[in-house]
C-alpha cells in the first residue's frame, strides 16, 4: 500500500496498531501475558530507561497487546499519542495528572456521566484538585469561570445520559483564547461518530468499557493526546516543561515535542499511579473494535427508531434524542458527529419516579443494568441508581430528573426493542 494513501476509518478500526507478531507471524495481536521484556544488554537496558530507546520493560508501563490497542484508538481518533488504562475513570484521572498540581482547577461541563460528576466533585478534591461546573452552552459563563489556577477545560461530546450534544467548535475556541488544553470524553460517540481533535480537542478520553469494547465484557480506558498543545507556552505546566524531578530531570516537552504527554503518561503516571490495562482486557477491546463501525450504525439506526416511536406515544412526555429534529441539539449533529447522535438517550414517562420504576420492572428484552454500550439494550433509572449521589437540582441539570429513564439502544431488531418497551409501558401506566 503507497505510504501516502489516508485509510478509510472502517479499514483502520481492523488494521491499525497492529502488524503480523513479528516473532511467530501471528495475523492476530497475541495476548502478550507477561509481565516482564529480558533487555538485550545492560546497554540496552540503559537507553529504555532514558527513553532513547523505544521498547518495553515492564508490563505496567507498557505492554505490545496493550500498545496495538493505544495505536489502534490513536489513529482512529487522529492523535499523536495514546495510553490504555484500566478503566473510563483511571483514564479521566491519567489525563488530568501531568496536568494538575494542589490548588489547581478544571471547569467541567455540568453535562457528565453520573460518576464522573462525583470524580470531580468529590474525590479529586483528595489530591487538591477542584472543579467547577458551567452550562457549556452559556460561553460567556465558561470563559468567566476560568482563574489563573485553571487547567483545563472538560466536557463530553455526546453527553451521558442523553440528548445533549456539546459544541466543540465554540467550546475549543473559548479554551483556545485562554490557552487551556479541552479535554473531550468521547466515549458515548466513539471516534467513528465524533472526531473531538477535528473540532479542536488537546486530549480525548475513553471509557472502553462501552461502545468500544461493545459487548460488556471488560472495564478499560485510552487517554490519547492530539500532540498539538505547546505544554511550554504558557509557564503553566512545569511537569511537562521543566525538568521533572519524579524522571531524573527530564524535561519532556522540550525533549519529545508532540510526544511529551504520551511519554509522561507512561513514564511518571502509569509508572506511579499503575492505573494499567491488562493484555487480556486490550484484547477483547481490540476484538471490539474490529466491528465498530457496523454496531455504531445499528446503534444509530436502532436509536432514531427507538425514538421517533416513544415520541410519537401518549405515554411519553418527551423524548431527549438529538437525532430527533424535536431537539434543541439536533442542528449540532451534522457538524458535531455527522454519522448519527448515538444511542444514548433519555426519555420522560408520565406518572413520574413511580411509573419509571414500574418500566424498569417490566421490561423483558431490556437489562436493567448500570452500563451503557453493549450489544443488548439497557434502561436504567438514572435519579434513583447512577446519579442518586446528587442533587435533584444536579440530577435535573445532568438531565437525570426523577421522571426520566436512561435507555441505551442494542443492536437487536428493532421491532423488538420497541415491542419490550410497548408492553413495558402498558403495565408501567396502567
Ligand atoms: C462509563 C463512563 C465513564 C467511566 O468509565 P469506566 O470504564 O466505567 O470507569 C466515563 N465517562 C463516560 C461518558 C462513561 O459512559
Amino acid at each position: 500500500m503507497s505510504e501516502d494513501r489516508k485509510l478509510a476509518f472502517e479499514t483502520l478500526q481492523i488494521h491499525a496498531g497492529a502488524e503480523p507478531d513479528p516473532a511467530t507471524g501471528a495475523r492476530q495481536v497475541p495476548i502478550y501475558q507477561t509481565t516482564a521484556y529480558v533487555f538485550r544488554d545492560a546497554d540496552h537496558a540503559a537507553k529504555l530507561f532514558n527513553l532513547q530507546e523505544v521498547g518495553y520493560i515492564y508490563s505496567r508501563l507498557t505492554n505490545p497487546t496493550v500498545s496495538a490497542l493505544a495505536n489502534r484508538v490513536c489513529a482512529l481518533e487522529g492523535g499523536a499519542g495514546a495510553i490504555c488504562c484500566s478503566s473510563g475513570h483511571a483514564a479521566q484521572i491519567m489525563a488530568l495528572f501531568p496536568l494538575m498540581g494542589p490548588g489547581l482547577n478544571i471547569i467541567a461541563s455540568t453535562r457528565l456521566y453520573g460518576g464522573t460528576m462525583t470524580q470531580f466533585s468529590q474525590t479529586i478534591k483528595r489530591f487538591g484538585w477542584s472543579a467547577k461546573f458551567v452550562d457549556f452552552d452559556d460561553l460567556a459563563a465558561l470563559e468567566a469561570a476560568v482563574d489563573s489556577n485553571t487547567r483545563a477545560i472538560f466536557c463530553e461530546s455526546i453527553a451521558n445520559p442523553g440528548g445533549y450534544i456539546t459544541d466543540l467548535d465554540a467550546v475549543a475556541k473559548v479554551a483556545d483564547k485562554v490557552g487551556l488544553p479541552l479535554i473531550v470524553d468521547n466515549t458515548s460517540a466513539t471516534p467513528y461518530l465524533c472526531r473531538p481533535i477535528e473540532h479542536g480537542a488537546t486530549l480525548v478520553v475513553h471509557s472502553a468499557t462501552k461502545y468500544l469494547t461493545g459487548n460488556g465484557t471488560v472495564t478499560g480506558g485510552v487517554v490519547v493526546d492530539s500532540g498539538k498543545f505547546d505544554w511550554s507556552k504558557s509557564g503553566k505546566f512545569p511537569s511537562l516543561s521543566e525538568p521533572e524531578p519524579a524522571y531524573h530531570g527530564l524535561a519532556f516537552h522540550p525533549a519529545l515535542g508532540a510526544m511529551a504527554f504520551t511519554f509522561h503518561s507512561i513514564a511518571v503516571g502509569l509508572r506511579d499511579l499503575g492505573m494499567t490495562m491488562n493484555p487480556q482486557g486490550a484484547h477483547y477491546t481490540l476484538m471490539g473494535i474490529e466491528t465498530l463501525s457496523l454496531r455504531m450504525d445499528r446503534h444509530v439506526e436502532n436509536a432514531r427508531k427507538v425514538a421517533e416511536w416513544l415520541e410519537k406515544d401518549p405515554r411519553i412526555d418527551y423524548v431527549t434524542y438529538a437525532g430527533l429534529p424535536s431537539s434543541p441539539y439536533n442542528h449540532r449533529v451534522a457538524r458535531i458527529c455527522p454519522k448519527g447522535a448515538g444511542a444514548l438517550f433519555t426519555f420522560a414517562v408520565k406518572g413520574g419516579y413511580d411509573a419509571c420504576v414500574k418500566l424498569i420492572d417490566n421490561v423483558k428484552l431490556f437489562s436493567h443494568v448500570a452500563n451503557l454500550g453493549d450489544t443488548r439494550s439497557l434502561i436504567i433509572h438514572s435519579a434513583s441508581t447512577t446519579h442518586r449521589q446528587l442533587t435533584e437540582e444536579q440530577q435535573i441539570k445532568s438531565g437525570a430528573a426523577p421522571n426520566v429513564v436512561r435507555v441505551s439502544i442494542g443492536i437487536e431488531h428493532a421491532d423488538d426493542i420497541i415491542a419490550d418497551l410497548d408492553q413495558a409501558l402498558a403495565k408501567a401506566t396502567a
